[in-house]
């Protein structure tokens, strides 16, 4: 026979990592409330208090705008699965781990994928970016609105605009934007918008707020062949959420609850408070990275606010910071992968987390560790 476990005891942890970020408070006590059925008339109401906070966040007057079921790659399946039909032209905006992951999902969909590549850590040429889309006249675009495998910010505008100009649809990775940069959606261009829960928004992994244009939606409506994804097809989850609010899956209630805290901290705060906070601690943080001597991958003015990517000091090696940061204070980071395996740390500053008392304790914690 074997014996019970003891009860659940979670080390405490600082996460400062790439995600997921730290908890709001509320959002856990949200989650623990009772949950009710998933076609009760209460879900729906608190499914139409997320879809008003996300518009929020985003930017964006898009009634088709909701939760889904599952991470941030749900939400990318979702928008690659939907908006990209087989024999379909896709060009993907390629300078990270993200794209390359957009790229696959494209070419499982039976998509030709053309790629507008860029370095690791380096953003696109806006006129560069625009020819390309003008001369291979693609059926959709996707770029990564924040590359949280570099800290490169890329706001879409010139991407989206030539897009627009072909008659393309525009498909943006959100992920860690979502609620800790302004994406404006609306007037960015950007048809489809994903993004996750537990980045900017401060709550546990598990659902994907997406959001699309009435244009994305009119294509939706008129595509003639079935998504191969049943469980991602948005035609049946907006006849879920928005139209005869049919069963189609059980949609995680607790999860729900979370989101819209999260959300609701950001209405409290406000839109533009928030934003003016990971900027401000943004700035903050990388004073007292170059203040140790660190130098940032990232040029100013594409760099994202949530997610920063100091060079590691020559001499030093990353995993015995990482270490030290943990051992000693219980903090997660993270370091660099692929081409940047090594080079680079990847520091968050997400929802919850970006405060100026973080930032002190994250530049102390590091200058001891760096040593
Ligand atoms: C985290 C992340 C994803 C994947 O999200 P999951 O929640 O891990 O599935 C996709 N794109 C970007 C930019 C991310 O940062």
């Amino acid at each position: 026979m074997s014996s019970s476990f003891a009860p659940l005891a979670p080390p405490k942890r600082l996460l400062f990592g790439p995600g997921p970020s730290i908890v709001a408070p509320r959002v856990y006590e949200a989650m623990g409330q009772s949950i009710v059925g998933h076609l009760d008339p209460f879900f729906f109401q608190v499914n139409e208090e997320i879809r008003a906070g996300l518009q929020a966040a985003y930017g964006t007057a898009n009634p088709f705008t909701m939760a889904i079921s599952g991470t941030g790659s749900a939400g990318m399946e979702a928008a690659i699965s939907n908006f990209v039909e087989p024999g379909m032209k896709l060009i993907v905006f390629a300078n990270g781990f993200f794209c390359d992951r957009m790229t696959e999902m494209g070419r499982r969909q039976g998509a030709t994928v053309l790629r507008f590549e860029a370095p690791w850590g380096q953003s696109f040429d806006d006129a560069a970016a625009a020819e390309f889309i003008r001369a291979e006249k693609p059926n959709a675009v996707a770029f990564v609105h924040g590359e949280t495998s570099t800290g490169v910010f890329t706001s879409g505008k010139a991407i989206c605009a030539a897009a627009h100009e072909v008659g393309a649809l525009t498909i943006a990775d959100c992920v860690t934007s979502l609620g800790t940069m302004p994406i404006n959606i609306d007037t960015t261009g950007i048809d489809v918008a994903y993004s996750c829960s537990q980045k900017g928004l401060s709550c546990p992994p598990g659902l994907s707020p997406i959001s699309c244009s009435p244009r994305a939606m009119d294509q939706l409506k008129a595509r003639s062949t079935v998504n191969h994804s049943w469980y991602l097809d948005l035609k049946l989850l907006a006849d879920y959420y928005d139209g005869a609010r049919r069963y189609h899956h059980t949609a995680p209630i607790s999860m729900f609850y979370a989101l819209r805290e999260g959300l609701n901290l950001i209405l409290e705060e406000g839109v533009e408070a928030r934003f003016a906070r990971h900027e401000a601690n943004h700035e903050k943080l990388v004073a007292g990275l170059e203040s140790l001597g660190m130098e940032m991958l990232v040029e100013p003015g594409v760099r994202m606010w949530a997610l920063h990517t100091p060079k590691v000091p020559a001499g030093v090696n990353d995993l015995d910071v990482r270490k030290k940061l943990m051992e000693r204070h219980g903090i997660e980071i993270q370091g660099g992968f692929g081409p940047l395996a090594g080079q680079v740390f990847r520091i968050g500053l997400m929802g919850e987390g970006s405060t100026a008392a973080n930032v002190d304790l994250l530049v102390g914690a590091l200058r001891e560790a760096l040593v």
